[in-house]
């Protein structure tokens, strides 16, 4: 009898692209149901552990640098100056880690709706949650809709949306009227940066999202591409959208110095980031 026949699988089965994704997992180690989402983790073995929410793959030990890296290095370097950031979504709190490698930056606020995915990642990813005691991080349990529409206007510098996917509490965070807030909230030539999910089996979702951000008043977005192993398709995308001004390169002299301890940003992988296949800016060739 073949080893697969003895050996476990997590499987992710994304019913809309005809694929599915799995790992081969010793056990699973936890799983709560809180008032927002059912939350799992499993031992795997080869990805170290991994966290599902609703029955998608969140994080896994082994590759979830690549994903938090790209979703705040970037758009950190695209701002001249970074100061205030806010995190909507972020629970296991990968994302508040790489900001906080910047030493620039004063305050960040994660707000997640979950605190179980928070608990979790403290027990099961505790090199996730390293930098949480920053005196600059505040943690917060919350709607993230409900804290960018009352977020002081012209307050923040960087809003990071690090969701999951547009369904249950994160569909909100997906449309015109959550982006109006998140326009409202920035200061001038400040920076949304959103999971915008797969270029290849997700395109009109992220075109659609990339239009709402235009006609929530948005002036600029840029798309940037990246492997992303556990998601679907494994190939990933994040967009910046700029409050009042275009797009013009990044702080690359910064972003060489900075020494930020990275497993997979740097400046040209940043660069390669920003270049789309063609049937990505035919998508995107008529949004204005
Ligand atoms: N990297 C993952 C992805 O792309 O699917 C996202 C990781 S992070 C764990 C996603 C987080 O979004 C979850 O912790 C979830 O609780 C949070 N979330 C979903 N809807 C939210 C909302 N309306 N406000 C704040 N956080 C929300």
């Amino acid at each position: 009898m073949s080893g697969l026949d003895t050996q476990q699988w997590f499987t992710e089965v994304f019913e809309p692209s005809g694929s599915a994704f799995g790992l081969a997992i010793t056990a699973k180690l936890d799983e709560v149901q809180s008032p927002f989402q059912h939350i799992e983790i499993f031992d795997t073995t080869h990805f170290g552990k991994l966290m599902v929410i609703d029955g998608c793959t969140m994080v896994s030990s082994r590759e979830n640098f690549l994903y938090h890296e790209m979703m705040s290095h970037p758009a950190l370097f695209t701002h001249p100056s970074p100061k205030n950031v806010v995190i909507i979504g972020g629970g296991d709190c990968g994302t508040l880690r790489e900001v906080l490698k910047h030493q620039g930056v004063e305050t960040v606020h994660q707000i997640d709706i979950d605190e179980q995915v928070t608990r979790m990642a403290e027990k099961y990813f505790p090199e996730l949650c390293a930098s949480n005691n920053d005196p600059r991080a505040t943690i917060l349990f919350d709607d993230g809709i409900k804290f960018m529409r009352e977020a002081a206007p012209e307050s923040i510098d960087v809003v990071i949306v690090d969701s999951t996917d547009p369904v249950g509490p994160g569909e909100g965070l997906f449309n015109r009227a959550f982006y109006q807030s998140c326009l409202n909230a920035l200061r001038p030539g400040g920076i949304l940066v959103q999971q915008s999910e797969s270029p290849l089996i997700h395109l009109q979702l992220l075109t659609d999202m990339r239009q709402a951000m235009l006609d929530a008043g948005f002036a600029a977005l840029q798309t940037l591409n990246f492997p992303q192993m556990i998601y679907p398709s494994g190939w990933w995308t994040c967009t910046l959208a700029r409050k009042s001004e275009g797009f013009s390169g990044f702080r690359e002299a910064d972003a060489a110095a900075a020494n930020l301890n990275t497993g997979y940003y740097n400046i040209d992988i940043h660069k390669a980031a920003m270049a789309l296949p063609n049937f990505v800016q035919k998508a995107f060739a008529n949004q204005k």
